[in-house]
């Protein structure tokens, strides 16, 4: 896929209950405009299986569904949006999760003289998430994500992407750890869908569709805001 040039560099934020699409979205959006997608949980589990004093911390929080400690989570996100790869524009895919996080997240940018481009809030309906997140499993190799029902490679066990024959499914995404984790967005992150239209950078967009529409409709709004 050719990569489609923004006039500036982005900031943006995906926000939405365990299962909405925020990865698939991120990725997809990271190869069509080359941002880079800055997701809080691959680097939490990437700490979890290095060992990390964070991991170690870590681990048990997010086997629970629960969420990680914002000291933990932001200092995480602040060493990532250091490396200079992340100057070509970031996704934010499960950051910020807290009021605290998104504060220290305007922090963060106002030191650098970055802003939010838009934050995109993938709306769906509850209900549909268990079933998406029980059926979900990613390339070992690559992160492709398949599920069993909706998005299944063209043969059988062979990632399309890179031909990779090993297939993982993620330790919290089992039916009871799914409901602590919905209730932990509802609580805790639902309420910066307000944070972020009270500073005008909201955009909403029906998830319940297919993924190349809702694709399609994160498309434009990045094309809108960052053109
Ligand atoms: P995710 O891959 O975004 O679904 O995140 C998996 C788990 O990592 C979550 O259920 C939390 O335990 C933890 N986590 C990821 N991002 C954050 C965050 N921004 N704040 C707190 N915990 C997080």
């Amino acid at each position: 896929m050719d990569v489609q040039t923004l006039t500036k560099p982005s900031v943006l934020i995906l926000l939405g209950p365990p299962g909405a699409g925020k990865g698939t979205q991120a990725r997809m959006l990271q190869d069509k405009f080359g941002l880079v997608q800055l997701s809080t949980g691959d680097l939490l589990r990437a700490a979890v299986a290095a060992g990390t004093e964070a991991g170690k911390k870590a681990k048990a929080v997010m086997e629970a569904g629960d969420l990680v400690s914002d000291d933990i989570v932001i200092a995480i996100l602040k060493d990532r949006l250091a490396e200079p790869d992340t100057a070509k524009g970031v996704i934010l895919d499960g950051f910020p999760r807290t009021t605290a996080q998104a504060e220290a997240l305007d922090d963060l940018l106002d030191q650098t003289g970055q802003s939010i481009n838009a934050a995109i809030s993938l709306e769906v309906d509850d209900d549909a998430m268990v079933t998406r997140i029980s059926g979900r499993y990613t390339c070992a190799t690559c992160g492709e994500g398949y599920h069993d029902s909706f998005k299944k490679p063209a043969v059988e066990g062979v990632c399309d992407n890179c031909g990779g024959t090993e297939m993982k499914r993620r330790a919290d995404d089992n039916a009871e750890t799914v409901g602590a984790r919905l209730a932990a967005y509802h609580a805790q992150t639902a309420p910066l869908i307000d944070y972020y239209d009270r500073k005008g950078a909201l955009r909403r967009i029906d998830a319940m569709g297919t993924i190349d529409k809702i694709a399609s409709d994160m498309g434009s709004i990045v094309k809108d805001v960052s053109a």
